[in-house]
């Protein structure tokens, strides 16, 4: 008898999803059976759901990347867990771990790699199949909607800091106060920076100083630029970008100073203006970075459990994936959402989803 499950499907880009029964897939070898008790909603799923990138998830899909949830059974070989340990899932299901990449403890750029919730389904569903060799371990007793989010929002904001490049005392600015951005945040205050957040609304300029910045600017200000240069003595040391709109990339290369890092994080569809004079004259980085590696995620994980960075969530059941995603596409989310699928029992507050 097949046993079937509730999952939040992509049959159609740019379409609502479609809440389905399906079957419970199987772990394989190597893998495990995850009960999902708390999934994120990170804006690459909606980048996914609209089809918005140059390579696009096969149709039908399930999306969701931030996943924490309980091992319920072992597929064949499977040693480093057991049935109910408490186990996160990455965006990075899985990694060939014998390309020049992998070899080099960069299995986020393996070009063989299997994404969650995009090459492979994901946790918008009562269960996932993990890879138990890409799979984190979680401390025991963790909440696990708190959790979930470090799982991509987390690791890529604490990876993200790192290629800044930006130490301890100096001055980085993150720019977009989402998901990522808040959490970006609390990472660089922990690792002793200075942070000067950017956003383009007044709720998450609030959610910027709640979650510890120094200093927050409005980034649709006339004066943002000049403003934020003379609060960091000459602009900041470096630069994350979790933003979704282009414009705020061109911009944060005018808010670092001489040698500056802007590390890109954020993936809306685009391009975006690079001063060719400032870059060569200032001796400006730019640089990308994808998610994390296992070790990063590990200690992203590390920085949450010893109390050092919160996520601030709303949960909400899996019914209201759609509702969320309008929401998201408004910039009307404070923090992360995170969907329960195994308590669609509880009612969302719908006061999450205002206009
Ligand atoms: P989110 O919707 O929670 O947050 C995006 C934030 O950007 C919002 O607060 C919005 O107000 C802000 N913003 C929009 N335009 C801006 C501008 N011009 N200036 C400043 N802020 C602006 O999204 P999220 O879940 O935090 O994800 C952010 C982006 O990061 C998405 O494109 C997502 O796909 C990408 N992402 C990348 C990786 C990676 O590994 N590189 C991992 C996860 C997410
Ligand atoms: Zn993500």
């Amino acid at each position: 008898m097949t046993h079937l499950m509730k999952a939040a499907i992509v049959r159609e880009f740019k379409s609502p999803l479609t809440l389905e029964r399906v079957p419970i897939p199987e772990p394989g070898l190597g893998e495990l059976l995850v009960k999902v008790m708390a999934c994120g909603v990170c804006h690459t799923d909606l980048h996914a759901a609209d089809g918005d990138w140059p390579i696009k998830p096969k149709l039908p899909f399930i999306p969701g990347h931030e996943i924490a949830g309980v091992v319920v059974a072992l597929g064949v070989g499977v040693k480093n867990f057991a049935t109910g340990d408490a186990v996160g899932v990455p965006w990075l299901h899985d990694a060939c771990r014998s390309c020049e990449y992998c070899e080099s403890g960069w299995e986020s750029l393996c070009e063989h790699q299997h994404n969650t919730g995009y090459s492979c389904n994901g946790g918008f569903a009562e269960y996932v199949v993990a890879n138990a060799a890409f799979a984190a371990r979680l401390p025991r007793g963790v909440n696990f909607a708190s959790i979930a989010p470090i799982l991509c929002a987390g690791v890529t904001s604490f990876k993200g800091i790192k290629e800044t490049e930006v130490r301890a005392g100096e001055w980085i600015v993150i720019s977009g106060v989402g998901g990522l951005g808040h959490l970006a945040i609390q990472y660089a205050k922990a690792m002793g920076l200075h942070v000067a957040a950017v956003d383009i609304t007044s709720d998450k300029l609030g959610l910027a100083k709640r979650s510890g910045a120094d200093l927050v600017v409005d980034g649709r200000a006339p004066d943002a630029i000049p403003q934020l240069l003379a609060r960091t003595s000459g602009g900041a040391h470096g630069a994350l970008v979790t933003a979704t709109s282009p414009d705020a990339f061109s911009q944060a290369l005018s808010l670092v100073r001489r040698k500056g890092t802007v590390c890109i994080v954020g993936l809306p569809p685009g391009n975006f203006d690079t001063p060719i004079f400032d870059v060569v004259l200032k001796r400006l980085t730019i640089r990308g970075s994808i998610v994390g590696t296992r070790r990063d995620l590990d200690e992203a994980i590390a920085f949450a459990a010893e109390g050092k960075v919160h996520a601030d969530v709303s949960t909400a059941p899996l019914g209201d994936i759609n509702r969320i995603f309008d929401a998201m596409r408004r910039g009307r989310i404070e923090g992360r959402i995170v969907v329960q699928p195994h308590a669609d029992a509880v009612q969302g507050t719908g006061d999450l989803y205002a206009a």
